[in-house]
């Protein structure tokens, strides 16, 4: 694939551009990131659904960098809880937690779940966004697993350490935090949106 000069990547979030970058990077796709603006990115994710809220992310940075923006919006859906983190999961319990105190906070309320019911999803949500703020790809993917009663895993980001999917079913040595970055990005809700994703990328530049 020929090089794409300056694809913003809206997120502050460092270890979802990690993700984003190992995935994007090695196809000849040139990554640019809001700190590169001068200017503060603070995008209000103020929509009840990812899709709206990646929108929101991609069309602003693509108004402000007056180029092509990736908005991500994910995150941690639990059927015990009616769908709760979802939209909220960075946000979950309030300010104040950081990833781990989300994370206790979500195995607190799922204490008295059983194993067969503590089924969850990840949702990834990409849009892209062209220098006027339209969008000009939108695509959402999804990831199956189940969540443990206890955090097992160093690596990944957020709610990793308590997620086993689906293909791991039944053997917690294999939350997303225990695998490693290929065998993440091929599961992944993240890494099935962007393989999609990448199909659109050359008729959009
Ligand atoms: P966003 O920046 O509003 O999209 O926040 C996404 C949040 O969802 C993150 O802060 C994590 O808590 C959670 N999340 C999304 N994707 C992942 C993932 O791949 N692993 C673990 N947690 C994730």
């Amino acid at each position: 694939m020929a090089t794409i000069r300056g694809l913003w990547i809206a997120t502050n979030n460092g270890k979802k551009l990690a993700e984003l970058s190992r995935m994007l990077t090695p196809l000849g796709i040139d990554l640019r990131t809001p700190d590169q603006l001068g200017q503060p990115f603070e995008p209000i994710e103020d929509q009840p659904d990812f899709r709206g809220n990646a929108r929101k992310k991609a069309a602003l940075l693509a108004k402000l960098a007056k180029g092509l923006a990736l908005g991500d919006d994910s995150g941690l859906c639990v059927e015990a809880l009616g769908g709760r983190p979802g939209v909220l999961s960075a946000r979950y319990g309030g300010p104040g937690l950081d990833d781990r105190g989300r994370l206790l906070r979500l195995l607190e309320e799922l204490r008295n779940v059983a194993t067969a019911k503590r089924t969850a999803h990840f949702t990834c949500s990409l849009c892209v966004c062209n220098a006027e703020g339209r969008v000009v790809a939108s695509i959402e993917e999804h990831c199956h697993g189940t969540l443990l009663e206890a955090p097992s895993g160093d690596g990944g980001f957020g709610y990793d350490p308590i997620f086993v999917p689906r293909e791991f079913a039944g053997d917690p040595t294999k939350t997303f935090a225990q695998l490693d970055a290929a065998t993440k990005d091929r599961l992944s809700h993240r890494g099935k949106a962007l393989r999609k994703l990448v199909l659109e990328l050359p008729r959009l530049l």
